[in-house]
């Protein structure tokens, strides 16, 4: 792994960033520890404005998110191949409209907006709750309602039949931010320099697969609780536990979005997230129509790789001692998002996305 020439700047946001993040994610996951620690009198004391915390954490994020999207689509340049002279392509501007509306509307308008107007507190005077710490990317929920069935086990695997996985790069709000950040001068960098490369970070990827197991293993423990057949509330919290502080807290946000300067910004997606693993088993045994190919102008230049979030060794397909291999991948041997971020970055336009043939 390179190293990335940082300015001082850079290294004073380091210093401050995985502080905030550290700080800022722990009183909106598990504000009781910070009651509990005398830091705060009680629940109450945590909101600002009459607002629960997780209306300024999801309306910072939304900020972040919805203007980065905004000004890709407002310059009208590549936000991968920087200068004027790189138009954004349709593919781009439909993206990060993509960001920009389902952020907005899915992401906070819907959860956080409406209920709240909607109530008869009013809308700056939040009730007493407690945080929702369900992360609806979890299979588990699946086994505990028909929305959350229909929404794990028909429309994501349509989607991955159709599109592959760009529901990571187009709609989830994990992927939102990380597309977001990754375009950004600095966030481009750690994409470039330090997401992990190579055979031991593709071996380590299998790690996803044992967050699946655990998320399923998990889902059908609530299942059978849901049933009645048998009910543990040790096996039940036990598990919660482990989903919360684990995999959600600990990996999801401290390390994944935590990390991003350190490890690129997708640690989350490419090792943790549940969900994406079961996306790529969908595509790899069941299928899907999506697939990138290289063609013949390729040069070898790499830019496709060293632009690739996820790792994935994009050049490889595309030649071989820099003459051209035609070669291809979809879900069955890659575990591409579909950003189009090495379609992008290619001045001899040598990628481009395929749907597959019968
Ligand atoms: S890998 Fe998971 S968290 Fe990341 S964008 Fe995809 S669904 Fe969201
Ligand atoms: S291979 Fe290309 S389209 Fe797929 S995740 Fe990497 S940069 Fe994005």
């Amino acid at each position: 792994m390179k190293n990335l020439k940082r300015t001082s700047a850079e290294m004073i946001f380091l210093v401050l960033y995985f502080p905030i993040v550290v700080f800022g994610y722990s009183i909106y996951k598990y504000p009781d520890f910070f009651i509990k620690l005398g830091l705060f009198e009680n629940q109450q004391s945590l909101y600002f404005l009459g607002k629960h915390p997780s209306f300024w954490y999801s309306l910072i994020y939304t900020l972040i998110v919805c203007s980065l999207a905004l000004k890709v689509i407002l310059s009208g340049s590549s936000p991968y191949k920087k200068g004027k002279k790189n138009p954004l392509v349709s593919y781009q501007r439909n993206k990060f409209i993509s960001i920009f509306f389902i952020q907005l509307i899915f992401f906070f308008i819907v959860p956080y907006i409406i209920p709240a107007f909607s109530s008869s507190h009013g809308f700056f005077s939040d009730p007493i709750t407690p945080v929702n710490k369900n992360a609806y990317i979890y299979i588990s929920r699946a086994f505990t309602s028909w929305g959350g069935f229909l929404y794990i086990f028909v429309l994501v695997p349509l989607s991955v039949w159709f599109f592959g996985k760009r529901y990571c790069s187009w709609f989830c709000a994990c992927g939102n931010l990380a597309e977001t950040i990754g375009i950004t001068k600095w966030g481009s960098g750690w994409v470039k320099f330090k997401t992990p490369r190579g055979d031991l970070a593709k071996k380590m990827e299998s790690l996803q697969t044992v967050f699946l197991s655990f998320a399923f293993i998990y889902g059908g423990v609530l299942f059978i609780d849901l049933l009645g057949v048998f009910s543990s509330s040790t096996l039940s919290e036990g598990f919660l536990l482990y989903q919360e502080f684990i995999v959600d807290f600990i990996f999801g946000a401290l390390i994944g979005v935590g990390a991003y300067p350190l490890f690129g910004t997708r640690m989350w997606c490419r090792y943790g997230c549940p969900l994406a693993k079961f996306m790529e088993l969908f595509g790899r045994y069941v299928g899907s129509k999506f697939k990138v190919q290289a063609g013949e102008s390729c040069k070898g230049l790499d830019l496709c790789t060293k632009a690739c979030p996820m790792g994935i060794a994009v050049d490889s397909y595309a030649h071989k001692d820099k003459k051209p291999t035609l070669g291809s991948f979809g879900l069955s041997n890659a575990p591409c998002i579909g950003c189009g971020g090495c379609i992008d970055i290619c001045p001899v336009k040598a990628l481009s996305f395929v749907p597959v043939a019968k």
